[in-house]
């Protein structure tokens, strides 16, 4: 198992926002920089159209230069297969408009709600299955937090808040921590939890004063990382992760099983070691959503549940993520496999 290190430091790691600014926003660029020839240019173009190329230079340094099938590029890294419409992969598979409830929040599970609270990401990932979601609908801004709040407030059913999105911590850290204030004061509201892969692609996101401020806060406080390959925990993250749990926040990973990228035992087993040597806990392995331009990411229901089993069979059980899929309609992620 191999921490990566970077051999050059990158220049803004002391501003994430710049960083971000200067991510590679085109194939040409990134396959350049890897040291890859360009290979269709024209189907990449197409396959940006609908969802455009995005991936900071820290995630492209964790990358392996020449390598085309490197597990983290190929999250990343537009496809011609993403423009062809195959039956069964739809642009909203978990018909997620419909429990849009109101701008900017999604009540589907009891007891928790998730708050859009930044509508990009700091990268894009192909098989995202949020790549059609109506984003222009939810990008709600300072102002109407108030309003996505209310319903909240009126429902004391509710006590946990997900900051989700797109990445909330595209939120620098003086509006997110407005945003923390106004979940604070909501009495029935326990726990806040924020879903987020930023950190993954610029560690520089975790702050200090971001640290401080998360661990300052009266609520139960868990982050949600999304990792799915080994590769991508590098030490700066590790440094980050570390001040987060010294600060009581619990750490956890999603990752999404993905064709040709941790399709088998070994990339499973050594993720799920790395991340607890880092202090986050395997949570959930999500089943790829069909979702339009991801088929080719697809792994088949069977070949997830056989190896799932060999996980259990070769980790102890806290290290195994559970097995989900998000069926619409459903009171939960449902996890398949249940009888072992
Ligand atoms: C995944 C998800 C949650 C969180 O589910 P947990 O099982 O609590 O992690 C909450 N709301 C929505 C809309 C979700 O998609
Ligand atoms: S960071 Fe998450 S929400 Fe954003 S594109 Fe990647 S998978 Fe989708």
């Amino acid at each position: 198992m191999r921490i990566i290190t970077r051999t050059t430091p990158s220049v803004d790691t002391e501003n994430w926002q710049n960083t971000l600014a200067t991510a590679f926003r085109h194939s040409d660029d990134l396959l350049a920089y890897l040291e890859l020839p360009q290979n269709n240019p024209m189907a990449h173009q197409q396959a940006a159209k609908s969802f455009p190329l995005l991936v900071p230079k820290p995630f492209a340094d964790l990358m392996e230069k020449g390598n085309a099938n490197d597990p983290l590029l190929r999250q990343v890294m537009t496809h011609p297969e993403e423009t062809r419409h195959i039956e069964g992969f739809v642009t909203d598979p978990l018909d997620e408009q419909q429990s849009n409830v109101q701008p900017g929040i999604i009540h589907k599970y009891q007891g928790r709600v998730l708050l859009i609270a930044a509508t990009g990401c700091a990268v894009n990932c192909r098989y995202c299955f949020r790549r059609h979601f109506a984003y222009q609908d939810n990008q709600i801004g300072r102002k109407h937090w108030q309003d996505a709040l209310s319903y909240v407030r009126n429902d004391r059913t509710i006590h946990e808040v997900i900051l989700s999105g797109g990445d909330p911590l595209l939120l620098n850290d003086h509006l997110l921590s407005d945003l923390l204030d106004h979940i604070e004061s909501i009495p029935h509201i326990k726990r806040v939890r924020i879903h987020t892969r930023l950190p993954v692609v610029i560690p520089a996101r975790l702050t200090s004063a971001l640290v401080t401020r998360l661990g300052q806060s009266p609520l139960q406080c868990s982050m949600v990382l999304h990792v799915n390959h080994a590769n991508e925990l590098s030490q700066e993250l590790q440094q980050g992760l570390q001040q987060l749990h010294q600060q009581g926040i619990i750490l956890l990973n999603q990752s999404v099983l993905l064709r040709g990228i941790n399709d088998q035992l070994i990339h499973l087993s050594e993720l799920s070691e790395l991340l607890f040597e880092f202090r986050v806990i395997p949570y959930y392995l999500h089943l790829l959503d069909p979702v339009q331009g991801a088929h080719h990411f697809h792994v088949e229901e069977q070949e997830a549940i056989a190896l799932h089993r060999q996980l259990l069979a070769n980790l102890p059980g806290y290290l195994v993520p559970k097995l989900v899929r998000e069926v619409p309609g459903k009171a939960n992620k449902s996890p398949i496999d249940l009888d072992l």
